[in-house]
């Protein structure tokens, strides 16, 4: 694609990074196919190379971004097929990215929206502030049903709507919260390498079980785990808010404490059950480029982290102790692949393998590059069109039959589960049954 910004505007990196982004596009359009809006909407502005069209529009001619562009960036999942369709390595993430910075600096969003974004980027990150938001939740809950429903699916959703949805993802209780930062947990047996594990903000608050899970097999494969203390959020969250002082404020304080870690004890690697952070913090190096006093340890933090299944791949795990549990000895586990993990970090594999290893019959969900519809806080945001992406993604997993389903993402967990009686389970917690832990759900 052609770009005309000036030598000016070129001498701002962003602008310098967008433009070369942009020049690889050759508007071939083969990443319409599998983008999760436009095979929805059928709108050539809710597509991939419509919306890079608008993002060229508005940084080329520097113009404040219009409703218009807001409208359509704001419906982009950032679920990043667009990036695995494209033959030409075309970086939307960075691009979309720096469009959503920029209309957090430049557009003014009606009053009840800024608030409700300055809620869900203040609470979500937040455990403490998060879990008694959930309390508060369940009290208005019934309140819910009061609230008038829409007539109509709406890609533009009202505060209502919006509220509504917030409601029905709180959870009916919460669990005991999990091992402080600062915990360790030594290897059983022979040490043979020593990881932080990233304790995650609303993870922590609705699925502790899934750390725990992780923390089982870790040790008891040899590996020491370590909660380092002060631990933030990893600051996905706000930055797909477009509010980046915040994001990167915490991807700083996140290094600093991972470095000292890693200085004191050794790490092998920070391990992250939560592929929506994995793959953030996998682009602190890129965030923090500009940095001078962070870009190298941005730089050498993102080589450490890893995800869970990326990690145990290298692993020999313990035969399965599996007790299988379908009629004809079989257990049938559908694997939901999230976004961030196959498209965002490319682990299309591991994630498979071990559990197939581990005994279980693994089966692949037909259309599984398309979004469940959760994507951070897109499923609070635009509610309908992640309803209709989650009740597309529930058809395709009941083809399979499973007895349970399988995901690597807490924020892709909840939304499947918000629609279906099957449990859904992550990765992690399989692994840990089928090498002596406890069966999921049973404690
Ligand atoms: S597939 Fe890649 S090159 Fe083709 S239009 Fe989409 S982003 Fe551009
Ligand atoms: S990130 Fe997902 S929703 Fe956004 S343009 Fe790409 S494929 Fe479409």
């Amino acid at each position: 694609m052609k770009t005309e910004f000036s030598l000016e505007q070129l001498a701002d990196p962003d602008i310098a990074e967008a433009d070369k982004i942009l020049r690889a596009c050759v508007h071939c359009g083969f990443c319409t196919a599998t983008c999760p809006t436009y095979v929805l909407l059928g709108d050539e502005l809710d597509s991939p190379r419509g919306r890079i069209y608008l993002i060229k529009e508005m940084l080329e001619k520097d113009r404040p971004p219009t409703p218009e562009v807001v409208k359509h960036i704001d419906r982009c999942l950032s679920c990043l097929a667009c990036m695995t369709t494209c033959p030409s390595g075309v970086n939307y993430m960075h691009l979309v990215d720096q469009a959503r910075v920029r209309i957090e600096k430049e557009f003014r969003r009606p009053l009840i929206d800024r608030m409700l974004r300055a809620v869900l980027g203040r609470v979500l990150p937040d455990p403490k502030l998060f879990r008694a938001s959930v309390w508060l939740a369940r009290l208005g809950r019934p309140l819910a049903a009061l609230l008038p429903e829409p007539k109509t699916p709406s890609a533009t959703p009202s505060l209502v709507r919006r509220i509504k949805a917030m409601l029905a993802l709180a959870p009916g209780k919460l669990p005991a919260p999990g091992p402080a930062g600062g915990s360790v947990f030594p290897a059983v047996g022979e040490q043979r390498g020593r990881v932080a594990l990233l304790q995650g903000c609303a993870q922590q608050v609705l699925a502790p079980r899934i750390n725990q899970a992780a923390i089982n097999v870790l040790t008891r494969h040899g590996i020491e785990v370590v909660l380092v203390k002060d631990e933030q959020c990893c600051g996905a969250l706000t930055h797909h808010l477009g509010d980046d002082r915040d994001a990167l404020a915490r991807a700083r304080a996140n290094i600093a404490v991972w470095r000292a870690e890693a200085e004191r004890g050794g790490l092998d690697a920070i391990l992250v059950t939560t592929s929506g952070c994995g793959t953030v913090i996998k682009d602190y190096g890129y965030l923090l480029r500009e940095d001078p006093d962070f870009a190298g340890a941005a730089a050498q933090i993102s080589t450490l982290a890893k995800d869970i299944s990326e990690y145990l791949e290298g692993i020999e795990l313990r035969s399965s102790t599996l007790q299988k549990g379908g009629q004809d000895g079989s257990f049938v586990v559908a694997y939901h692949a999230a976004c961030s993990l196959q498209h965002g970090q490319k682990i299309t594999q591991a994630p498979k393998e071990l559990l197939s290893k581990s005994g279980f019959v693994v089966k692949d969900v037909p259309e599984s590059h398309l979004c469940c519809g959760s994507a951070g806080t897109y499923n609070i945001l635009q509610p309908d069109i992640a309803t209709r992406l989650r009740d597309r993604k529930l058809a395709n997993i009941a083809t399979v039959k499973p007895d349970m389903i399988a995901a690597g993402n807490i924020g892709c967990m909840m939304q499947i589960a918000g629609g279906t009686s099957v449990p859904v389970v992550h990765t992690i917690e399989l692994l840990d049954w089928a090498t002596g832990g406890p069966r999921p759900g049973s404690n």
